[in-house]
């Protein structure tokens, strides 16, 4: 093929950070494979994600509270604002809890 066109791709973007979930460089963390499927030898995920079970399929999801907003630190029933929600009656929280 002709070598006339050997200058780096025209949208080649520099990853300054790693992907979050998986810690490799080169995706954005919401395009990351381990939000489909994380491989057997991976037990861990990045901060604020979560590894989820789907009938033995394991993926990651982000973790993120209904109740106040916030993405990637918490989940609603770990909210540190729980007791504030459940004081005002959020509607989210008629749901059925976890097993204990
Ligand atoms: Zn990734
Ligand atoms: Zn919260």
């Amino acid at each position: 093929m002709s070598r006339a066109f050997t200058a780096e791709k025209p949208f080649r973007f520099q990853f300054k950070h790693p992907c979050v979930v998986c810690n490799v460089f080169g995706h954005w963390s919401d395009k990351c494979p381990y939000l489909k499927r994380i491989p057997e030898n991976v037990t861990e995920v990045g901060k604020g994600y979560r590894i989820l079970d789907g009938r033995g399929l394991r993926y990651a999801d982000m973790m993120c509270c209904l109740l106040c907003g916030k993405f990637r630190d918490h989940e609603d029933e770990d909210c540190p604002d729980l007791s504030k929600f459940i004081a005002e009656g959020h509607p989210l929280l008629n749901r059925v809890p976890r097993s204990p």
